[in-house]
């Protein structure tokens, strides 16, 4: 490892690069945390044991137990799984090719040219030990070790190792997937030297993208702790009320602020082995008797483990997926019969009214105090899990703040439990609670002897936060942060409207937010691009386009494009692809630098709207695509001209080199509809090209996008020049039509795809020119925006539109 003492990113933290790493273990967690070091670009070696005895098809091979091939399987194996699972770990199937598989008996030494160790093996205190003092014995100073144990004592694990090596360890708790889940526990022991805690801090939020929070050595740390006994006192209290999975569900899931898998749904994605293996360690690790008696298993799910009902994993558990007359249908278990039965949903007043909320404390207020089924165990819930989070501080935090965190990162809830308390409304809820007879914990009645009324409270330019001992501290924020609702807050609105806003970001840089339903574009996103580019060319150094929403953009409003059809309304259409097409054009040719920070979702118009831009700045996990065809269209916003721009990039058409081929590769892309399952794989499409940026941490990418304007700026940023594309023309027409109708012909595409792929094919080979032609940009944007209307006039383009509407998945007709 790298320790670069100059340079200082945080007061006082030093930088830690990881060039190259291990993992030890390659099971569920150690293979894709291997996976996820290489997403970050980090090589890495992937180790696991020597297995003892040969497979049917090793024994057929006839290779031995001495066969690398063999020794090397079980990491093999785990590598293996990367390119298989869905959601994929990895970011692009060549990613993979940065881990090495070995064996830990003859790769051993491997482990001495590393700079991170991570140990993912087996949940056994005995032989974590061993491996340890294995690994000591290879072990260089400077190379960091951690352990990704999900409940074992880390300062017990490394018993009998030096005080040298002690200062070198960690725990680094992943949550699984570890791609997806943003997580990461970082637990020190009083040995580990406080350097290489913050440096690992800083390296896992700007490399590996985690959001990172800071544990203490105790059982199962914070989110399993807290986690845990949520879902312990739900299954105990539905037994108790003799509910069924699927009404808890219901109650516990999108109407609590919980993820839609709720409570049992969740249960089943864990797996109930590993559940009753986490509350076992909790049972068995704490002290007080009335917390043991919360995280004893239940007799039924030891039941359900003993039955092999495991779950997803095992093809059963609360649910379970059949064939009926109904085609498939999801059954759940019911706990009184143990038998599975059809699923029914919990109807309640209350669940309706939080449906209907405008804010989520509306929603929460709505669910929890009212008294029907569903508020009332909804209330018995929120009350424990806010008892219990708020008397673990600072047994296993020390704020507040990071247990909120470690929750929402972790358990994927929209609030953590003191943001819960805040928004149902601290005084109210402890007078219930005290009512019922509860004892109300020192830290909240800390709180509220103050005068206080909530946990967190926001001033001019910070975030505070109730602290034990009685006083509100700063919440700690990544000098990477750019909070748009903060700023728009603190009057840093420069220009606004219904669907979009430019605000200020500091440094004379304005971003472009988008912020309607979906984000989707319409004639109000239109407008406030031409403002943006206006006020931007005039006061601004740049532009970023991004915003901070679940998705980048979804696309153009098509209820907007489907009901101006459907009246026939023309020119009222063509005027807005024009202005749609101009608004695109402006961002390429405006005379300052502007950069596009998509992420998540970014689709058809949201694509159109980064492509023009000088460099685009994408957060890694990116599912980009130009898929107008699904809703029977072709891009109308430039797409294709930009498309096109990007890979005939570099050509000179004096070279007499064959346009077909790239020309091909842009039809498949559109016509296909492909879309990107990460920001590494939209370089294969060319929709991001090499300059551009990648951004792990997507709380980092307004800041990322803003570096790049400034970077463009400061380097004398002069706009593009127009271009004249060398097009393909009627041979090159005629053959990317051959290819669809083949595709007809073999019943892979309807009539209707086939002749959606003949207008596109017509636009991308630039009409019925001669092969060569050189054609400027606006005349492609004109054969582009003809095609778009007049498929958008066709009634099965029409029936797409309205199925995508109503049904929000495509319909092939
Ligand atoms: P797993 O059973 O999928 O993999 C464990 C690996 O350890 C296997 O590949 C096995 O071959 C290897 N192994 C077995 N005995 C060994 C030995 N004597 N020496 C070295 N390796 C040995 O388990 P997992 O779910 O990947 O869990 C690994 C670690 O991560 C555990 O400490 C677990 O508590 C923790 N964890 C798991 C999850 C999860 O959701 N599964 C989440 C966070 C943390």
């Amino acid at each position: 490892m790298t320790i670069h003492s100059t340079g200082p990113l945080r007061g006082g933290v030093l930088l830690v690069r990881i060039k190259k790493a291990a993992v030890i273990g390659a099971g569920v967690m150690g293979a894709s945390i291997a996976g996820h070091l290489a997403n970050a670009g980090i090589r890495t070696v992937l180790l696991d044991i020597v297995p003892k005895e040969l497979t049917e098809k090793e024994k057929a091979k006839g290779l031995t137990l001495n066969d690398k091939v063999v020794r090397n399987r079980i990491a093999r194996n785990g590598k293996e799984r990367l390119y298989k699972e869905k959601p994929s770990p990895i970011f692009h199937k060549k990613t993979a090719d940065l881990i090495e598989v070995g064996n830990l008996e003859d790769d051993l030494e491997k482990l001495g040219e590393v700079d991170w160790i991570i140990e993912a093996i087996i949940e056994n205190l005995k032989i974590k030990q061993g491996l340890f003092e294995k690994v000591e014995n290879v072990w260089k100073p400077g190379t960091l070790v951690s352990s990704n144990t999900s409940g074992i004592s880390i300062h017990d694990m490394v018993e009998g190792r030096s005080a040298e090596f002690r200062s070198h360890f960690m725990g680094t708790h992943f949550f699984n997937p570890p791609r997806y889940m943003k997580l990461l526990e970082i637990i020190p022991t009083k040995d580990t030297d406080e350097r290489f805690v913050n440096g690992m801090k800083a390296f896992a939020e700007s490399v590996l993208g985690k959001g990172v929070v800071n544990a203490k050595d105790t059982p199962n740390f914070i989110a399993n702790r807290i986690g845990v006994y949520g879902l312990q006192i739900t299954f105990q209290k539905m037994l108790r009320d003799g509910l069924g999975p699927d009404e808890v569900d219901s109650i516990t899931g999108r109407a609590m602020g919980r993820p839609k898998s709720a409570t049992f749904r969740t249960l089943d994605l864990v797996g109930l082995d590993t559940f009753v293996h986490v509350s076992d360690n909790v049972r068995e690790n704490v002290q007080d008797p009335n917390e043991k008696k919360v995280f004893e298993v239940p007799e039924l799910l030891r039941e359900m483990v003993e039955k092999g009902q495991l779950g997803a994993k095992s093809g059963e558990g609360f649910f379970k997926k059949v064939k009926s007359d109904k085609g498939k249908e999801i059954l759940v278990l019911d706990p009184k019969t143990k038998e599975y039965r059809s699923r029914k949903k919990l109807k309640a007043p209350s669940l309706e009214m939080a449906k209907r909320a405008k804010s989520m404390k509306e929603q929460l207020r709505a669910l929890v105090y009212a008294d029907d089924t569903a508020g009332r165990f909804a209330w018995y819930i929120a009350k424990k899990v806010l008892l219990y989070s708020a008397e673990r501080i600072p047994e296993i935090a020390d704020d507040i703040v990071s247990v909120d965190q470690a929750m929402r990162w972790g358990f994927n809830w929209d609030l953590g439990p003191f943001e819960f308390w805040d928004a149902i409304g601290v005084e109210k809820s402890v007078a219930r609670m005290k009512e019922e007879g509860e004892t109300i914990p020192p830290l909240v009645e800390e709180l509220l002897a103050s005068g206080s009324k909530s946990f967190y409270k926001k001033t001019e330019d910070a975030s505070k936060a109730f602290h034990i001992g009685g006083h509100y501290q700063t919440v700690d924020e990544h000098p990477k942060t750019i909070d748009l609702a903060r700023l728009k807050e603190q009057g840093r609105v420069i220009r606004s409207n219904k669907g979009a806003s430019l605000i200020d970001i500091g440094d004379d840089v304005a971003c472009l937010e988008f912020h309607s339903p979906k984000n989707a574009i319409a004639a109000d996103i239109i407008q406030m691009i031409h403002t943006s580019v206006k006020e931007v060319s005039a006061n601004y150094r740049g532009l970023v386009i991004g915003n901070q929403g679940a998705n980048f953009c979804v696309g153009a409003n098509l209820m907007f494009i489907l009901m101006e059809a459907q009246d026939q309304n023309w020119p009222e259409l063509d005027l807005m692809v024009r202005q749609f097409q101009k608004a695109m054009g402006s961002l390429r040719y405006v005379d300052k630098p502007v950069v596009a920070a998509p992420f998540n979702m970014t689709l058809g118009g949201g694509v159109e709207a980064s492509l023009p831009c000088d460099r685009i700045q994408a957060s890694s996990e990116l599912y980009m695509g130009l898929v107008e065809t699904g809703v029977g269209l072709i891009p109308g916003g430039g797409g294709n001209k930009e498309m096109l721009l990007r890979w005939m990039d570099g050509v000179d058409p004096k070279e007499r080199i064959s346009l077909q081929p790239l020309v091909n590769h842009v039809f498949e892309t559109i016509a296909m509809a492909k879309v990107s399952t990460s920001a590494v794989e939209a370089r294969d499409y060319k929709f991001l090209r090499r300059e551009d940026g990648i951004t792990m941490n997507a709380d980092h990418l307004l800041y990322d996008a803003k570096q790049q304007v400034l970077a463009l700026d400061a380097s004398g940023y002069q706009p593009p020049q127009p271009k004249k594309i060398p097009v393909v023309g009627e041979t090159g027409y005629n053959t990317l039509r051959l290819g669809a109708y083949g595709m007809l012909q073999s019943g892979y595409i309807s009539e209707h795809d086939y002749k959606i792929a003949g207008k596109l094919a017509y636009v991308l080979a630039g009409g019925e020119v001669p092969e060569g032609t050189l054609v400027d940009e606006q005349y492609l944007l004109d054969i582009e925006r003809e095609a778009f209307l007049s498929l958008a006039g066709e009634p099965k383009s029409q029936q797409r539109m309205q199925h995508m509407l109503t049904k929000n998945k495509p319909l092939r007709n």
